[in-house]
């Protein structure tokens, strides 16, 4: 087994943990955010239901903003209040409904959990942060602890960005808080001080802090409600680690939370010498040559062909521009010509690589993939019959287009 970690990095006076219990969860009752999922949770008397509630809401707010989350999830909860309405959407109108939101593969994977309660669970959700981590696909660690313990009340911790931060900058952790050793800590952390009385206040109150107060730039410590346990600030004022115990285990380089030996305390950063991370991978560049294709409807309005991607992958499911992805450094004569011969299998007809109008370039960043389309357009006169052998696709009016499960990349592009 590992050794435990030195005593600065550690909550291990039962009397500290029960006061910054109480600090955090008063200044939570105080100052939380309002907003709707909390609503719910607070007013629905149904576990189900608010676990339901929860857990829509924690999938959209993987990787995404509360603002723009709002409203998709009001919007959702109105379309499918209930687990069992979202078991009998279709794909498409999940796509449709999250259109905008980035990452697909979240609001698929949610509709198949669904169906699985459905079907396989007798429409009983899993109770335990175990089960549904176990038995709901799309659900990780950090989800299955929040519906557990904000729907079921179980006695279970959360870790999520906030609360890394959080947490790094109470015990001074300066080590990698991306590498699994650190983060295995973390969730030892957030199991030994969450509230056994009200688990799911105290968890969403250790996010909120994270998000409001505790924030990555420029935190505000002096509102801080539990600034009298926090290290990083007591390291800033005092200039140098708490005065613990062992404090002399942290021996620069040696101790596996400390920052590394390379990258000592800063002190003109203060507290946002806390937490670090590895540098990031960069994301890997990609071209796409598209072509928006355009014809006359019967109104005289432009229409678009769009057609559908595959079914698994990035942007699974959703609808595009006819698209081809580009080899790396292709002379733009010999991108318009394989651009021309996919086409053609679309139009049913040769298209001349001329006849091709660059329009420009869109740049979107995926989170792994630098992505450039290099656009085209190509106005088509007369009736073009689209082959039912190849992936499904459809014309569309512009505003029948922006109600279509296209991505934000492809708005772009439009
Ligand atoms: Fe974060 Fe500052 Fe509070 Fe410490 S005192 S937890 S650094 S806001």
């Amino acid at each position: 087994a590992p050794a435990p970690p030195p005593a600065q990095h550690l909550f291990s006076d039962p009397a500290e943990i029960e006061a910054l219990r109480g600090n955090l969860l008063a200044w939570y009752d105080k100052c939380k955010r309002d907003l709707p999922w909390r609503r719910l949770a607070a007013t629905e008397p149904d576990a189900d239901r608010r676990a339901y509630a929860v857990w829509v809401s924690e999938i959209m707010l993987q990787q995404t903003q509360v603002a723009t989350v709002i409203d998709y999830y009001n919007r959702w909860m109105q379309k499918w209040p209930t687990l069992q309405a979202l078991a009998q959407a279709s794909l498409e109108e999940v796509n449709e409904l999250w259109a905008g939101l980035g990452y697909y593969s979240r609001g698929k994977r949610l509709q198949e959990a669904a169906r699985k309660v459905v079907s396989e669970l007798a429409g009983q959700m899993p109770r335990t942060a175990e089960d549904l981590q176990k038995l709901l696909p799309g659900v990780g660690r950090y989800t299955a602890g929040a519906i557990a313990s904000i729907s079921y009340g179980q006695a279970t911790g959360v870790v999520d960005g906030n609360v890394i931060r959080v947490l790094c900058r109470l015990r001074c952790i300066g080590a990698d808080s991306s590498s699994p050793a650190v983060i295995e800590r973390l969730w030892d952390m957030a199991n030994a001080l969450v509230d056994r009385s009200r688990p799911g206040d105290f968890n969403q109150a250790l996010m909120e802090l994270g998000a409001t107060v505790c924030v990555p730039k420029a935190p505000l410590c002096g509102e801080c409600p539990v600034k009298q346990h926090c290290r990083a600030r007591r390291r800033k004022l005092f200039g140098k680690p708490a005065p613990v115990p062992d404090v002399e285990d942290c021996g620069v380089g040696s101790c596996p939370l400390c920052p590394p030996a390379a990258e000592p305390w800063d002190s003109s950063l203060g507290v946002t010498n806390f937490p670090r991370k590895a540098a990031k991978k960069q994301p890997r560049a990609a071209r796409t040559a598209t072509c928006v294709l355009e014809r006359r409807g019967c109104h005289g309005a432009p229409e678009y062909l769009i057609v559908q991607r595959p079914s698994s992958g990035l942007l699974a499911g959703l609808w595009e521009f006819p698209s081809l992805p580009l080899a790396q450094g292709l002379q733009e004569e010999k991108q318009r010509e394989v651009l021309a011969d996919h086409l053609r299998a679309w139009t049913g007809r040769p298209v001349v690589a001329g006849g091709l109008r660059f329009i420009g370039e869109v740049v979107h960043i995926f989170s792994h993939i630098h992505q450039t389309y290099v656009v085209y357009s190509l106005p088509l006169d007369g009736d073009v019959t689209l082959d039912p052998a190849l992936s499904p696709s459809r014309w569309v009016t512009e505003k029948e287009f922006h109600a279509s499960a296209v991505s934000t990349a492809m708005k772009k592009v439009l």
